[in-house]
C-alpha cells in the first residue's frame, strides 16, 4: 500500500502540501478531485519521487520513498504514471515506445522487450497499431499508448494525472474504459481527475483537496453525493 503521512511541500515561499494524510490501500481505485492548484499533481509527483518533501513521510510497501537510502529507480518502477499529455518519442512505432524501458531500463532482451510490448498493446486495445507511428494515433489512442508503455514495466501502483482532460470528448470513453478494465483486474490506483461522472461510477474513495489540504475523505456517495464541508460543495457546484 501507499502511506501518505503529514506529507509538507514548498515551493519557494509557497506551502502547496499542507501536511497531507492519505493511504492508498491494495486494489483501491482512489481519486483525487479539487481546483487548480490545490497540489494533486504535486502530490503524484511526490508519491513517485519526482518532488523531494520537506516534511512527513511516503512509504509504498514498506519503502520510505524520500529516504536518501531508497533505490528511487527500483522504486519507481512499482509506480507507473499517466499524464494528460503524453510524448511518445515520434520516430518510434506504437511497439518500440512501449519496448523502450523494458529494453532499456529492465535490460530485457530485443525479443523479450517486443512481446512484453505487444502484450499491453492488445491490453489496452491497440494489438492492430504496434507498427503506427504515434502521429497516426487519434488522442485516445495516444493516452491508451501511454497507458500500455507505463504498464510494460509491470507496476504495482498505476497514478494517472488527468489523463482525459486534453482529449475531445468522443475519445474519452476509450481511456477512461481502459482504467475500468484496470481496476477490474484489481490494479492499484491514483486518479486526478475533473470527471465527476467517472468518479461517482468508478472509486472506491475519493479525496477532495483544497489549498494543499484534504479537506474532505470518503466514498462518492459522502464525498460527491452528500458532501459535509462547504469548500466540497462549492467546488461541485463550479464542477457541474
Ligand atoms: P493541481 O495539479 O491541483 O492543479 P499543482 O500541484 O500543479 O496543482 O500546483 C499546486 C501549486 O504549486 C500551484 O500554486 C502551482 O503554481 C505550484 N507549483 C507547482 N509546480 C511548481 C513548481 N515546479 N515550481 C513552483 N511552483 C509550482
Ligand atoms: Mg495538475
Amino acid at each position: 500500500m501507499i502511506e501518505i503521512r503529514n506529507v509538507r511541500k514548498v515551493f519557494g515561499p509557497l506551502t502547496v502540501l499542507k501536511g497531507i494524510d492519505l493511504d492508498v490501500n491494495k486494489g483501491e481505485l482512489l481519486c483525487l478531485i479539487g481546483a487548480s492548484g490545490s497540489g494533486k499533481s504535486t502530490l503524484l509527483q511526490c508519491i513517485n519521487g519526482l518532488e523531494p518533501i520537506q516534511g512527513g513521510e511516503i512509504v509504498v510497501d514498506g519503502i520510505s520513498v524520500h529516504d536518501p537510502e531508497t533505490d528511487i529507480n527500483l522504486l519507481r518502477r512499482k509506480l507507473g504514471i499517466v499524464f494528460q499529455q503524453y510524448n511518445a518519442f515520434p520516430h518510434l512505432t506504437a511497439l518500440e515506445n512501449v519496448a523502450l524501458a523494458p529494453r532499456v531500463v529492465a535490460r530485457l532482451s530485443r525479443d523479450e522487450a517486443s512481446e512484453i510490448a505487444r502484450k499491453h498493446l492488445a491490453h489496452v486495445g491497440l494489438g492492430d497499431k504496434a507498427d503506427a507511428l504515434p502521429s497516426r494515433l487519434s488522442g485516445g489512442q495516444q493516452q491508451r499508448l501511454a497507458i500500455a508503455r507505463a504498464l510494460a514495466m509491470e507496476p504495482s501502483y498505476m497514478l494517472f494525472d488527468e489523463v482525459t482532460s486534453a482529449l475531445d470528448p468522443e475519445l474519452v470513453g476509450e481511456v477512461l474504459e481502459t482504467m475500468r478494465l484496470l481496476k477490474s483486474e484489481g490494479m492499484t490506483m491514483v486518479v486526478v481527475t475533473h470527471d465527476i461522472d467517472f468518479v461517482r461510477e468508478s472509486a472506491d474513495r475519493v479525496a477532495f483537496l483544497h489549498q494543499g489540504e484534504v479537506c474532505e475523505l470518503g466514498t462518492a456517495e459522502e464525498v460527491i453525493d452528500n458532501p459535509k464541508r462547504e469548500q466540497t460543495q462549492r467546488f461541485l457546484r463550479r464542477e457541474r
